[in-house]
């Protein structure tokens, strides 16, 4: 028998559901990868992501090489490509791991359809998530809505299944390749129309382990502390690679609970908070499964202020956000960081979110879709998640009346303006005490920190007070401090 492994998010060998079972029922074993040619047309995701999928690739065609067996890869419509390569190659079976973006169902139900019209069998796996949508329902069988319950039906879910992982397959050697002509070379970023970028976070699935190693040798066990500094490498920073598979979140599981059971100074409560985040991570995609409607439009209708007009005055916001130039270092050196490496600390994505929504009142979807282009980590489910919380629409989200301060939080998880310092070169010079708010020193302040506000570093775009309780009170919110 024949089969067609198409890989999709789950580049990697380890813990591979589809690949598995493709090497145990089938005596020759095709690897496939499809570039999603109107996908990468709509720029839907930008450079930083489409440079870490392709090192994924090589990273990935490597593994594959090295047991003798050639990663085939193909360019165009995917459902017209699967289709295509399926007859021609005379696949008897296609495998693959499981989708939940709504696009994608819609795309593989298609495949499916197709296959089946030539006789093709189509198998395929859960893999990207730990439990499915379906798995982890409410009482009366109902997807969830509160993350507190849904983390508390998770665990019982886990605790009830015990969920393995699977090894690299054994079987997965020559003896299973097909003689198929050679493929090209995988693409470069710029023949898929994007911006070679250097790459701050390294792909591949043997980085993915090697770091997820190191993570839980240390960090995991200060994470409740640390994931809150953006200056202190504190928390995994995965996120690519559960993007795009080249870890699996089963394995992450294991790797923390076992941590547990090493070395001296482990920390039971930091190590099951960063298992929290990785149920988030679930939490947002069985809401995207259960609720697709969430990627065209707010979960409720909260009491907020309509958004800002489009015309001249939203623009000139929406850009100094976007570049880093409101004269809130956080907010700055959150979008700069954004800008220059693709990837923003968690805590800072809340603050420069909060900011655009309820400073500058401009849509949660400008600031979402700015994300999905300049994320490396862009993810349909966890991003849409996020924005939706940080706007008060979402499933279960903060709640409408709470507004990031820029300064307390600046004050607070950087107390010594390390970050800020490191992406605003501007306050390189300004003395801690005032980093946090550089607008408020003096002209001889200015002088001696060589950042005179207005030329050097911008004056605040915003009043922060005047423009929250203009918020308040556009969307009749009450103040509970
Ligand atoms: C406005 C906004 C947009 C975001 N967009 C994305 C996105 O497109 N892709 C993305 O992966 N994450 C997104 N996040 C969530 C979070 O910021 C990142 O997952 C996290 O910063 C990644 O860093 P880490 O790998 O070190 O996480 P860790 O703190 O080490 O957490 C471990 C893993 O848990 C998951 N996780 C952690 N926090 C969250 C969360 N709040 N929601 C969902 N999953 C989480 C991630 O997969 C992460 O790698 C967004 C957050 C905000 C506030």
């Amino acid at each position: 028998m024949r089969g067609i492994v198409w890989f999709r998010r789950d580049l990697r060998l380890n813990d591979q559901p589809a690949l598995t079972a493709a090497c145990e029922s089938c005596s020759e074993v095709i690897p496939l990868f499809v570039f999603d040619e109107p996908l990468l047309q709509s720029h839907v995701f930008g450079s930083a992501c489409a440079n870490f999928m392709l090192g994924c690739l090589e990273d990935l065609a490597a593994s594959l090489a090295s047991r003798g067996i050639t990663l085939q890869w193909r360019r165009g419509e995917p459902v017209e490509e699967v289709v295509h390569v399926a007859r021609a190659w005379k696949a008897d079976v296609v495998y693959w791991n499981r989708d939940y973006e709504p696009a994608a169902i819609e795309r593989d139900r298609t495949v499916q359809q197709q296959l089946a019209q030539i006789g093709v069998v189509v198998r395929t796996f859960k893999d990207h998530v730990v439990f499915e949508a379906e798995e982890v329902r409410s009482a009366t069988g109902e997807p969830m809505q509160r993350y507190s319950a849904y983390r508390a039906r998770w665990w019982m879910k886990w605790q009830a299944m015990q969920p393995t992982t699977l090894p690299v397959p054994r079987l997965l050697t020559a003896e299973k390749a097909v003689s198929l002509p050679a493929p090209p070379p995988l693409p470069s970023a710029s023949d898929l129309g994007y911006e070679p970028v250097t790459l701050w976070i390294e792909p591949g699935e043997r980085i993915a382990q090697k770091r997820l190693r190191r993570f839980v040798e240390g960090p995991i066990h200060t994470y409740i502390t640390g994931r809150n500094l953006p200056a202190v490498d504190g928390s995994s920073i995965l996120s690519p690679h559960f993007r795009f598979g080249t870890l699996s979140a089963r394995a992450a599981v294991h790797a923390a609970l076992a941590s547990l059971a090493q070395g001296r100074r482990v920390s039971r409560p930091d190590v099951f908070i960063w298992i929290d985040e990785l149920v988030w991570r679930e939490f947002f995609q069985q809401v995207l499964a259960a609720f697709p409607r969430v990627v065209d439009e707010p979960f409720r209708q909260v009491l907020a202020p309509a958004p800002r007009a489009p015309g001249t005055e939203r623009d000139r916001l929406y850009q100094a956000w976007r570049e880093g130039k409101t004269g809130f270092p956080i907010v700055d050196a959150g979008m700069r960081q954004l800008n220059q490496t693709g990837w923003m600390h968690n805590r800072v994505r809340m603050i420069v979110a909060s900011f655009l929504i309820k400073d500058l009142r401009i849509d949660w979807q400008s600031g979402e879709r700015y994300f999905m282009q300049r994320l490396i980590d862009a993810d349909v489910a966890a991003n849409n998640g996020n924005w939706q919380w940080c706007a008060s629409t979402g499933t279960d989200a903060m709640q409408g009346y709470r507004i990031f301060n820029p300064l307390l939080q600046s004050k607070k998880f950087d107390p010594k303006g390390e970050y800020l310092r490191k992406y605003v070169p501007e306050l390189a010079a300004v003395p801690t005490d005032q980093i946090h708010a550089p607008y408020l020193m003096t002209h001889e302040d200015q002088a001696l920190a060589k950042c005179r506000i207005g030329i050097d570093y911008p004056s605040p775009i915003v009043d922060h007070r005047q423009a929250r309780d203009e918020y308040l009170a556009l969307g009749k919110l009450q103040r509970t401090r």
